[in-house]
């Protein structure tokens, strides 16, 4: 086992969260390493949904062209009900209407997560280390020793680390290293997942759909809406590859239908939210901060949501940007929303399909914090996502001149959208959007890295400039 002796950052977990983390530390130019202890990327595709927000992130990673192709259109996210799949009394509801003109350049789309890993994986490089676990670690004042196992040869391998970013999932052994606890219901539901093979597309031609909900119980997730399939089933235990090809002909409503069981995957449905999410040098993100019941597809895309919050934050701190007040406003920014999805989530489980898919609901986080610029408390807009360029929100989207859209000006650094290119400034690119987001002549959004507003100015007052950035960066 080929590893560093030391590294500024070590993230734990590669999963979807802890991928696109790396990605976005490469991005900022810092240093880390990932362990994951799998020797390959999930073989279950447990999450599916990717919604606009993430879609968003992935297109600032480069990666968004590659999961659109990969995945199902948007034009399939439907929920399907029915007494099985060939009901002719199907009904079918689509993802909750949005008014006006778009507001994302990158609309939500089916993905798996067996399908998304490896194109993360890829993007992220030779800094992530498959088939390495993390043991056991100890911190102190200055940083922490980690104990890694190479799981093929049993190996050993010391590291020194300043940061661990535990994205090792719901059973995280960071969290319990840093003694954090979680709180919340967990058991509220037993599933079966049976991933399996079968000659569907033409079945469902006229009603393909994300989800569809069977009357008796269970239902089918699309993989490709062709022969890729996920039955989902409510059981506590693992069922013989017999009993699940039964289950799916039935539900299914073909008797002879050629079944081929791929694997199975018994889940619980828990709805739990970390104490906190940090402890000194220790960081926590994803299933390993919150298990958000997967009603309403948000568990990853919060994740990665929280994964574009850290990044450039734990960026500034490595590089000497900003001080260590700025990672607390990560908590303070992601773990309230956190709370609020993982209680729409719950709702929605109770509903039992009764609910529709949101796509925007994360587009509608807004952040109360010192680094966002806004006093307004952390929180997602229950009454769905209206486009808003003040501070603490995400810059909206708008189409540009040459056909990009506004978003694509955000990043690596932080950005300066204003009307004239007078600010000179040199900590930030400043990006002319003449006419855009009712700013006057003078006036300047200035954007964070992952994409929020965290000032705003409609007179041109760029000495003010500096004092800003400080302020942000927690000086
Ligand atoms: C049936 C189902 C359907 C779902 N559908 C959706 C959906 O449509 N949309 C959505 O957003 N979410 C969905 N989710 C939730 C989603 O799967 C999770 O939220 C997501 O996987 C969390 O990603 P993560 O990277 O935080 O953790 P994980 O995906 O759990 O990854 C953690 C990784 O850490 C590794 N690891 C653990 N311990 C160690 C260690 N000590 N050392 C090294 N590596 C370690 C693990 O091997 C794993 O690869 C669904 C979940 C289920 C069960």
């Amino acid at each position: 086992m080929r590893l560093p002796s030391t590294t500024p950052v070590l993230v734990v977990g590669g999963g979807p969260v802890g991928l696109t983390l790396s990605i976005l530390l490469s991005a900022q130019g810092v240093d880390h390493l990932l362990v994951e202890a799998r020797t390959g990327s999930s073989r279950h595709p447990k999450a599916r949904g990717i919604s606009a927000r993430s879609m968003e992130i992935f297109r600032r990673c480069e990666i968004a062209d590659d999961v659109r192709d990969a995945g199902l259109s948007a034009s399939s996210v439907f929920f399907f009900r029915g007494k099985s799949l060939v009901d002719p009394d199907f009904t079918r509801t689509g993802v909750a209407a949005a008014e006006g003109p778009a507001v994302t350049p990158t609309p939500g789309l089916i993905c798996s997560q067996d399908v998304l890993e490896p194109l993360l994986a890829r993007r992220a490089g030779d800094r992530v280390r498959f088939g390495v676990r993390l043991e056991s670690y100890d911190q102190d004042g200055d940083g922490i020793d980690a104990v890694l196992r190479d799981v093929r040869t049993g190996e050993t391998h010391s590291v020194r680390t300043s940061w661990l970013v535990g994205c090792d999932g719901a059973a995280s052994v960071v969290r319990a290293g840093a003694g954090i606890t979680m709180s919340g219901p967990t058991g509220l539901g037993h599933f079966l997942s049976v991933r399996f093979e079968a000659p569907l597309g033409k079945v469902v031609a006229d009603r393909a759909s994300a989800s569809y909900f069977i009357a008796a119980g269970g239902g089918f997730l699309a993989v490709d809406n062709d022969r890729q399939w996920i039955y989902q089933y409510p059981s506590e235990k693992n069922l013989s590859a017999e009993r699940c090809t039964e289950l799916v002909r039935t539900a299914a409503g073909i008797d002879d239908l050629p079944v081929t069981v791929q694997d199975t995957m018994v889940w619980r449905m828990d709805a739990q939210l970390a104490d906190a999410y940090r402890s000194g040098r220790v960081l926590l993100a994803g299933d390993a901060a919150h298990t958000i019941p997967p009603t309403g597809g948000h568990g990853m895309n919060t994740g990665i949501g929280d994964a574009d919050n850290l990044g450039w934050k734990l960026a500034a701190v490595v590089n000497g940007d900003a001080t260590e007040r700025l990672l607390d406003t990560y908590e303070q920014e992601r773990r309230p929303i956190a709370r609020q999805v993982i209680d729409i989530s719950s709702d929605n489980a109770r509903a039992r399909g009764g609910y529709q898919i949101d796509d925007q609901l994360l587009l509608s986080a807004v952040y109360g914090s010192f680094a966002a610029g806004c006093d307004d408390p952390t929180g997602l807009d229950a009454a769905g996502y209206r486009p808003c360029a003040l501070p603490g929100r995400r810059l909206p989207h708008m189409e540009l001149a040459d056909g990009r859209s506004t978003l694509d000006l955000v990043g690596p650094g932080f950005a300066l959208l204003c009307n004239q290119e007078w600010f000179g400034a040199r900590q930030v690119a400043v990006h002319d959007v003449e006419g855009l987001y009712g700013l006057p002549a003078g006036g300047a959004l200035l954007v964070r890295p992952d994409g929020y507003i965290c000032w705003r100015t409609d007179k041109g007052d760029s000495a003010a400039l500096p004092d800003v950035l400080a302020r942000v960066l927690g000086g």
